[in-house]
């Protein structure tokens, strides 16, 4: 079911002008997408909440727009040259490279995929009576199948954390994992595989190597002290930045979910040291208010603390959501200590310190940071969203319940017919809502087939001018969520708008 789900989603967003492959017609590039008209307009959207939650709602959080290219040592000081890898490992047959903690979750899965057949079987057997928690605790099988799964996670787990990348190729062989193309048992070692793309910066020097930059974090921490001096910011202060970053992820799957190019939308949030834990906390309450202000179930969303903490970090959480593929992190939020700015302190000779006037002395202050994915957050909105909604009569509709004011358009302006001046008035009414909203115009087809075309793309409300709306100034509002109609007058359409669909409704949940 929830992979028929996930199908979905994925044939939505291209069939209704959401998400294309990357150069479609050479037959795509792997794990790249384009947005097309509509998808374009819902991720500025989301940008623009984002934007708007964190630095206008804050009067001490700005703004930067950073450089993709960096200078190179920024990546080594970082860390990223030496140690932004993923474990890899080669089938000698197909020559086919793979991750290896990638090639083993998908092993696991099979147990789960036979948990899932179980409970199929059962719930076909016990009817009405099917009683899930109770069948997941007793089954044998189910018991079984999860202590493999576990026991597996716990050896994989160890290879990892050790760096002992032996115990992974070992662990590879005793599963009897074959290669998926060739089939064979074949295998090199595991090896770590560095995550960044590189590129020349120009075409005369000789070493001239220069990174895509693979996060967007460290252009804010290079620019703390531009930032800090010229903007006269005190101690406690954030710096947002939204922007591109690139990994060359190896096994690129899911969709939109693991791309090689996507978006960031990060807030560094500088403290005095020692107040970091008070900040995590407070950014995690945060930022988990956000997600649900957005009208999503609860129980859709969890927290999932790290176990094993990065060296600089003293504190990290995801927040996960429920894809259709199960819970997955959407958003990371890490107490980061001063690690990156001595970093970049020791590799610059520069001081970054801030001179804090109370304390009458100068420190490196403590980075608490909230990073959370764009087309991750596309994807959570799109899967939440669609639906196939039973109208009786062997009738039915897909809808997109995006929040209102993230849709691509808040609302359709349709003239019943394309003629006796209703396009005219409707064009009138579109002129003026334009200046506040995206509208969208049509006036092909009936208003029934209309109403569904908006229905797919999400648009909240639609307004409908007909021969009356010549005569008295009212038109019908139709809403996407409960299909009502009302009669409105054209003088009270624009708040009506307003106080329904539009971002400020959106952002006064969050004050
Ligand atoms: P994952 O474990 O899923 O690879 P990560 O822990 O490497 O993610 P971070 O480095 O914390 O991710 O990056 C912050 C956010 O950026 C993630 O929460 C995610 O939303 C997003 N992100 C990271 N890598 C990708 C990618 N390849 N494609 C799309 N979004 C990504």
């Amino acid at each position: 079911m929830s992979e028929e789900h996930f199908k979905s989603v994925i044939s939505h967003a291209k069939e209704y002008g959401f998400v294309f492959l990357s150069s479609e017609i050479y037959d795509g590039l792997a794990a790249v997408y384009d947005y097309g008209q509509n998808g374009v307009e819902l991720k500025k959207n989301i940008r623009d909440y984002w934007w708007k939650s964190m630095v206008q709602l804050h009067e001490n959080i700005v703004g930067i727009d950073a450089a993709i290219f960096m200078a190179p040592q920024v990546w080594k000081a970082s860390g990223h040259v030496d140690g932004f890898s993923d474990p890899m490992i080669d089938n000698k047959d197909s020559k086919k490279r793979y991750r290896a903690d990638v090639l083993i979750e998908d092993y696991q899965e099979k147990y789960r995929q036979k948990n899932q057949k179980e409970i199929t079987k059962a719930k076909k057997r016990f009817g009405d009576d099917f009683d899930l928690e109770q069948f997941v605790a007793t089954n044998p099988n189910i018991a079984r199948n999860n202590a493999k799964i576990a026991a597996i996670d716990e050896r994989l787990k160890a290879g990892l954390e050790s760096g002992n990348l032996h115990l992974v190729r070992e662990l590879i062989e005793e599963l009897g994992i074959a290669c998926p193309v060739s089939g064979s048992k074949n295998w090199t070692d595991v090896r770590q595989f560095n995550l960044m793309y590189s590129t020349q910066m120009s075409a005369t020097d000789g070493d001239n190597k220069i990174y895509l930059r693979p996060e967007t974090a460290q252009g804010i921490f290079v620019n703390y002290l531009n930032v800090q001096k010229t903007g006269r910011m005190k101690l406690p202060f954030g710096i947002a930045q939204t922007g591109k970053a690139f990994r060359n992820e190896i096994v690129a799957r899911q969709f939109i979910m693991r791309m090689k190019e996507f978006e960031q939308m990060e807030m560094q949030f500088f403290v005095s040291p020692g107040e970091e834990m008070e900040w995590y906390q407070h950014w995690k309450d945060h930022r988990m208010k956000w997600h649900l202000n957005l009208g999503i179930d609860e129980s859709k969303y969890r927290f999932h603390d790290h176990v094993k903490l990065a060296h600089y970090a003293n504190a990290a959480v995801d927040i996960e959501y429920d894809f259709p593929f199960g819970f997955k992190e959407v958003e990371g939020i890490h107490s980061r200590t001063d690690f990156d700015l001595k970093q970049h302190e020791l590799a610059t000779g520069k001081k970054l310190q801030y001179f804090d006037n109370e304390k009458n002395e100068s420190y490196v202050p403590y980075v608490v940071e909230t990073s959370i994915g764009l087309d991750r957050m596309f994807l959570v909105l799109m899967s939440n969203a669609l639906q196939t909604e039973d109208l009786g009569e062997g009738q039915s509709r897909t809808v997109l319940k995006l929040p209102p004011a993230l849709s691509p358009f808040q609302c359709a302006i349709l003239p019943l017919v394309k003629k006796d001046g209703l396009p005219e008035l409707a064009k009138k009414i579109m002129k003026d809502l334009s200046l506040d909203f995206n509208c969208y115009y049509e006036e092909k087809d009936s208003i029934g087939k209309r109403y569904r075309r908006q229905d797919a793309i999400g648009t909240p409300i639609c307004i409908t001018v007909d021969h009356d709306s010549l005569n008295d100034q009212t038109v019908t509002i139709r809403y996407r969520d409960t299909m009502d109609q009302k009669r409105v007058s054209l003088e009270e359409l624009h708040a009506i708008i307003e106080k329904e669909v539009s971002m400020k409704a959106l952002l006064s949940g969050l004050v």
